[in-house]
């Protein structure tokens, strides 16, 4: 049965003092509380600097983040490590964090499942079971951090919305969820260190630009022209590669913030040279970043990724066009790194 307690870990921190207060407490405990939550403190028991008798009210109203972590898995390298958190309803999501120069990258779902989709994409094999809450997501990021500053003092600097899920499709969870880690009395993650990803949902793209959060946009164009589109992403049907594109200058005018079109190669579907050509040509002139990552090959998809050599001539097609493009490191391939690939292991395993 869902409990009807709230999440502490969705609120902002303003409203997390307004109910402090509410509760005859001083502003100041509301800070407290603050600074526990974010400290990684999953009861409200260990909140020692409280009285008894604060902390039981608290109980009684709130739950913490309901996020249980069921499993993590290491790579070999140590770089990539992936979370496996069960929600207080059973439904199980995934995050993993990324080991960069630059510091720890989390990626995190918004969603349980997906109903985008894409053949590609092993998330939205079951279709949307529901959307996060913001509690939820922000449990993600403080589970993570908390376990990272174990072993390494810098924590989560950066945050990409790439887990399973539309973030998109979530629309104001997300933005609030957004707000809240940029906030500076919580985790004060910078709006330039974070990421959304869409599969291209152009309404909310443009009502994103106007939100006044200038993260970085990323947006998963997988093919040049809707034809192609079409086969592999049923959104395309819903918005064509033209008006993603415009929405996609829209949010930079608007923001000032380069948007990046993420390009997962398939083996002889859309990794040819006129592939490369045809979306040169289409995003001429708009300072943007094309990222390509070579397709990983999921269960039951006919999908093969492509040979190194079509992929390096992708990229210099794209490169001697003048577009500026990287090729996205593949981290953490051997604990099933990519999107909805650990949860469907798992759940496999229960299945047996
Ligand atoms: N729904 C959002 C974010 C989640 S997916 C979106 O569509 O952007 C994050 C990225 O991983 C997207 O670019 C998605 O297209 C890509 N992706 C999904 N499955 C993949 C796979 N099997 N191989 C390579 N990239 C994949």
């Amino acid at each position: 049965m869902k409990d009807a307690r709230e999440d502490i870990l969705g609120l902002m921190p303003h409203e997390i003092v307004k109910r402090l207060q509410e509760m005859g407490e001083q502003a100041f405990r509301g800070k407290q509380v603050i600074n526990w939550l974010y400290k990684g403190v999953i009861s409200f028991e260990d909140m020692t600097n409280l009285s008894k008798a604060t902390r039981k009210k608290l109980e009684d109203k709130y739950i913490i983040g309901s996020v249980k972590l069921l499993e993590k898995r290491i790579s070999k390298n140590g770089d990539t490590i992936k979370y496996l958190c069960l929600l207080a309803d059973h439904n199980i999501i995934e995050c993993v964090v990324m080991k960069y120069n630059y510091g720890n990258t989390l990626c995190l779902s918004t969603q349980v499942g997906c109903r985008m989709g894409c053949s590609f994409c092993a998330s939205t094999k079951q279709g949307l079971v529901r959307d996060l809450e913001v509690g939820e997501m922000m449990a993600q990021v403080v589970m993570a951090n908390t376990h990272i500053k174990q072993t390494d003092e810098r924590g989560i600097r950066n945050i990409v919305l790439m887990g399973s899920g539309e973030p998109l499709d979530n629309y104001s969870n997300v933005i609030k969820f957004l707000r809240l880690v940029n906030h500076p009395e919580g985790l004060n993650i910078s709006y330039r260190n974070i990421t959304l990803s869409t599969c291209g949902l152009v309404p909310k793209m443009k009502r994103l630009a106007q939100e006044n959060i200038p993260i970085t946009l990323s947006i998963s164009l997988h093919a040049p022209n809707d034809e192609l589109r079409k086969k592999i992403m049923p959104v395309a049907s819903a918005y064509s590669v033209d008006e993603i594109i415009e929405a996609g200058k829209y949010f930079f005018e608007k923001t000032g913030r380069r948007v990046t079109f993420e390009y997962s190669l398939i083996d002889r579907l859309n990794d040819n040279v006129y592939d490369a050509k045809e979306l040169a040509s289409k995003i001429k002139g708009f300072p943007c970043h094309v990222n390509v990552i070579p397709i990983n090959e999921i269960e039951d998809m006919p999908y093969k990724r492509s040979s190194e050599s079509r992929i390096k001539v992708f990229v210099q097609t794209l490169k001697t066009l003048g577009v500026q493009v990287t090729r996205r490191r593949e981290l953490g391939q051997d604990i099933e790194g990519a999107c909805g690939q650990l949860k469907r292991s798992y759940l496999d395993s229960l299945d047996k």
